[in-house]
């Protein structure tokens, strides 16, 4: 796969990251387009991204916003979410999956994984909706995590929510560019929005950004008021006492300022054409992991059939009794060699913030035991076949 040309000799770099953004001239060409046009800000250009983002995923509508961070807040507040109310989330995710229902003032609760998958289970969301029914304690929101880029199971948890009343926000932050049932993840067909992150180490980037997609125009326009400081200046939104001058404008709600730049929507733009480009990439990677790895003493990462994976992570497992303290010894011999892995994710219950809210070790025991022995293996389009080599062998013979 040619991914054309790359501003970074990659002979040169010594060290190896777990994921790592690709820039071409044709990128930075275009940053410096949109640095050169007449807006910075609320130009043309983040709605034009807005377009080609839900144009891609099959969505009617995009909200661009400064980061995923953001998205999952406005996503909130668009469905209501408030003090009072309850939202629930995957163990296994960064910490911004959950807080974002606590921006709003609502509580956060969670769901344990499938260990298969790593994914909120269905099955575990079915039985905690079952006694959270009898105990009058629903969820007003669900937000599942697509992690590592692999869907979830979202047929299943979009059934769930019809029959308990719940809406759903799919965090999907690893996962622009990968598929569900054959069809874009983020078409919004089983929840009420989805939610992209363009950080550096995931699939494309904007620097810092984020977008929130959904089919439904209500939403759309409410979380477009909430990226801007609640402010409207259509005539139908406002209160009908002052709107006769023509700069008029109303804060209607109260709002945040999250939009997106136009030098961040330049790049994203730039970005996208090439994003199914990376998926493949990704793909090509981790199939040569499955097979250096396939007969070794660790679990490679299961794909459901029904998915095709973005492969934001490959997050391997390693076996056997004493896992946490060989998983400890490889990422120290990893690291050691300049092979900088990662853990995704040390489970949010046991952040001493979520502690706080009331979770105990043992709560999530699936998300727990995963944490303990996993290690995602270096990622991202343009990482050498050799480097990739390295990698296995330094684990490999840290393994033993
Ligand atoms: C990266 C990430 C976020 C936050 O994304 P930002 O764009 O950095 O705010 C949220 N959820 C998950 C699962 C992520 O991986």
């Amino acid at each position: 796969m040619d991914l054309g040309e790359s501003e970074k000799n990659w002979t040169d770099l010594i060290m190896i990251p777990y994921g790592r953004q690709d820039i071409t001239q044709e990128d930075i060409d275009a940053v410096v387009a949109g640095l050169k046009s007449d807006y910075l800000t609320q130009g043309p250009l983040a709605p034009q991204f807005e377009q080609s983002v839900a144009q891609y995923c099959d969505a009617q509508f995009a909200v661009a916003v400064n980061s995923a961070t953001s998205a999952l807040h406005i996503a909130c507040l668009s469905l209501g979410l408030g003090p009072g109310d309850i939202a629930w989330t995957s163990p296994n995710s960064f910490v911004a999956s959950a807080n974002c229902a606590i921006y709003c003032g609502a509580t956060v609760d969670f769901v344990d994984i499938d260990p298969l998958t790593y994914n909120i289970s269905a099955s575990a969301l079915e039985e905690k909706l079952q006694e959270a029914k009898n105990l009058n304690r629903l969820p007003k929101v669900v937000i599942p995590v697509h992690f590592a880029g692999q869907s979830c199971e979202m047929k299943k948890i979009h059934a769930l929510s019809m029959e308990y009343g719940f809406r759903i926000i799919e965090d999907a932050s690893h996962a622009i560019g990968g598929r569900y049932l054959n069809k874009p993840i983020g078409n919004c067909e089983y929840s009420d929005i989805a939610v992209f992150s363009f950080h550096p180490v995931k699939i494309i980037t904007t620097a810092e950004g984020g977008m929130a997609v959904t089919n439904d125009g209500e939403l759309a326009k409410r979380m477009r008021l909430f990226r801007s400081h609640g402010i409207s200046s259509d005539p139908k939104d406002m209160d009908p006492r002052p709107v006769d001058e023509i700069w008029n404008y109303q804060q209607i709600e109260l709002g945040y300022n999250y939009r997106m730049t136009e030098l961040q929507a330049a790049l994203g733009l730039s970005q996208i054409k090439r994003l199914d480009h990376y998926v493949s990439k990704r793909h090509e990677l981790a199939k040569r992991y499955d097979s250096l790895l396939g007969d070794e003493n660790v679990v490679t990462p299961y794909q459901n059939p029904d998915t095709y994976s973005a492969y934001h992570l490959y997050p391997i497992q390693i076996r056997g009794q004493d896992a946490a303290v060989l998983r400890k010894k490889i990422y120290g011999e990893l690291l050691a060699k300049d092979i900088r892995v990662n853990i995704h994710y040390i489970p949010i219950h046991l952040q001493p913030f979520y502690a706080r809210q009331g979770f105990f070790i043992g709560d999530f025991p699936h998300a727990e035991n995963y944490y303990a022995r996993t290690l995602s293996l270096p990622l991202f389009p343009r990482l050498p076949d050799l480097d990739q080599n390295f990698v296995v062998q330094v684990l490999l013979s840290a393994s033993k």
